[in-house]
């Protein structure tokens, strides 16, 4: 491990989580300042809930000056804040606080961090398209915010609890055609969709062999993209890559979202080759 050269003006950034360790921001962001020449340290903080009021006074005392938030924090700590952009106050959610002389602005960088990584590597245009989202948690709702913008033909949305694939829906309503499915609906669904999006937790290391669908329903020509990126390559990418769908995982939208929150801290451009670079080099670690 490197330790950069932490002086008197070196500013403190952090993520706080809980839990936490198994975190990749701290390498991903230390990388992204030493690349860029930022005199910033990036720490990972375990804040349990009832610690987080005081974690927030904390920020203000010790003017840390930008903190990524991730599960269970990402809406409990919206009141503690001055101020949240409207999107992150669309989703309901916040994972990157910016800290403007002792005024915290809460954003949220994951809709548009897998947007930019869907186009940039696995199909550019969105427009017209049939996307099925499966799931309809957290992580559904700010790539939803996300995607309307992209004028999509439909957006799918099928969940285990159809209520709140169906209240996602009618949130979004106003923006585009979102259609709420029913499980039974599914198959009919994927034979229809260009890109499909596993929004949920289904596949996610430890329980690597777990699948949230059948894949023998995916067209040859569909998109099929995993917003989980450990494992790098779900048993759905897999199934789906054999079944000749481009495959799209979420390693990409976890370095955009931290892209995004480095361009708002620092105000320069993020060095998204390095990011990526030392989360694949710690992931082979671990
Ligand atoms: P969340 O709010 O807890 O939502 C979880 C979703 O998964 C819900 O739709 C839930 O359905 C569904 N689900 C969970 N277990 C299920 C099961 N056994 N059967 C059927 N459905 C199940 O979580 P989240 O924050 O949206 O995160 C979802 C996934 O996205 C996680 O794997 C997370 O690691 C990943 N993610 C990745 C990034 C990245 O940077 N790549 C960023 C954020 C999240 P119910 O509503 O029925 O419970």
């Amino acid at each position: 491990m490197t330790i950069a050269a932490i002086d008197s003006h070196t500013t403190l950034y952090g993520v706080i989580g809980d839990p936490v360790r198994h975190s990749k921001s701290p390498v991903m962001m230390n990388r992204a300042f030493a690349e860029t020449g930022v005199n910033g340290a990036y720490m990972a903080f375990h804040i349990t809930p009832p610690m987080l009021k005081d974690f927030i006074g904390g920020v203000r005392a010790m003017g840390i000056a930008g903190v990524n938030v991730t599960i269970p924090h990402k809406q409990e700590v919206i009141p503690f804040l001055d101020e949240i952009d409207a999107s992150a106050q669309a989703i309901g959610a916040v994972n990157t606080i910016v800290n403007r002389d002792g005024r915290l602005t809460g954003y949220n960088t994951d809709g548009i961090g897998y947007v930019r990584s869907l186009k940039e590597e696995a199909t550019a245009e969105l427009e017209g398209k049939t996307i099925l989202l499966l799931g309809a948690g957290g992580a559904a709702r700010g790539i939803i915010h996300a995607l309307v913008k992209e004028r999509p033909g439909r957006l799918v949305i099928s969940n285990r609890t159809s209520d709140k694939a169906q209240a996602l829906a009618a949130a979004y309503e106003d923006k585009g055609e979102l259609v709420p499915i029913s499980q039974a609906e599914l198959s009919h669904w994927c034979g229809q969709a260009d890109i499909v999006i596993n929004t949920t937790s289904i596949g996610m290391h430890p329980l690597v062999d777990a699948l949230p669908m059948d894949p023998a329903w995916l067209r040859p020509d569909t998109v099929v993209s995993d917003l989980i990126y450990n494992p790098l390559k779900t048993s759905l990418l897999k199934e789906a890559e054999a079944r000749g769908c481009r495959i799209h995982g979420g390693l990409g939208m976890f370095i955009y979202q931290g892209a995004y929150a480095f361009e708002y801290w620092t105000g320069k451009p993020a060095p998204a080759a390095a990011m990526r670079e030392s989360v694949l080099a710690a992931l082979g670690q671990s």
